[in-house]
């Protein structure tokens, strides 16, 4: 790797990996979201991740290359913390909430991507592949706001709603309960800081 070209090239393969493994992520935590919506947002996205995939195929041509992609780490890790809350969490709700925590790290890495391939691409004035980069940039953007909207508009409530285990075994007369750990939450600030 010698010249920005260089790196543009490497980076478009970083993102070609990412774009793939995504592709086979989202089926996945559409099936495992309880939430008819955010089933729906990943299964909306995964279909705008096949037209992320042809036009980075696009941008490939564009280069004279052949479309290919390189091992991303930092995506593998992303996908394997989303396995990992999968097989961990024991509430549909807080699954529901983890998972759109996952997405939006997904999201974010490849907004992080797809902005700097924008202005490689710029640079090296390739306007075509400008282009194509920016309007799947657009669509990560988009794609993150929707679950945003999704968490905020009633999935995190509904996950904080989950009884934890002791709440169960302690009865419901939640009011007293918060009065006698007033104490011990100022100490942690746990509270305060969750709301
Ligand atoms: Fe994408
Ligand atoms: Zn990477
Ligand atoms: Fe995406």
């Amino acid at each position: 790797m010698h010249t920005l070209n260089d790196l543009f090239t490497e980076t478009l393969k970083d993102v070609y990996f990412a774009e793939n493994a995504i592709l086979k992520a989202l089926p996945k935590m559409a099936k495992k979201a309880k939430s008819d919506e955010l089933k729906s947002a990943f299964t909306e996205h995964a279909e705008e991740t096949e037209e992320h995939v042809k036009r980075l195929d696009k941008v490939f041509k564009i280069l004279g290359q052949k479309p290919e992609g390189k091992e991303c780490p930092a995506l593998k890790g992303l996908v394997e913390e989303t396995e990992e809350l999968m097989s961990e969490a024991s509430s549909p709700d807080v699954l529901d909430a983890g998972l759109i925590g996952c997405a939006q790290a997904v999201e974010h890495y490849e907004m992080a991507r797809y902005g700097t391939l924008c202005a490689w691409a710029e640079q090296l004035d390739m306007d075509d592949a400008v282009e194509l980069l920016e309007e799947t940039l657009e669509e990560e953007k988009a794609a993150d706001q929707k679950l945003t909207e999704l968490a905020t508009g009633g999935i995190n409530e509904q996950a904080e709603a989950e009884e934890s285990d002791q709440d169960e075994s302690n009865g419901d007369d939640d009011e007293d309960e918060d009065e006698e750990n007033k104490d011990e939450d100022n100490k942690t600030g746990k509270r305060k800081r969750a709301r």
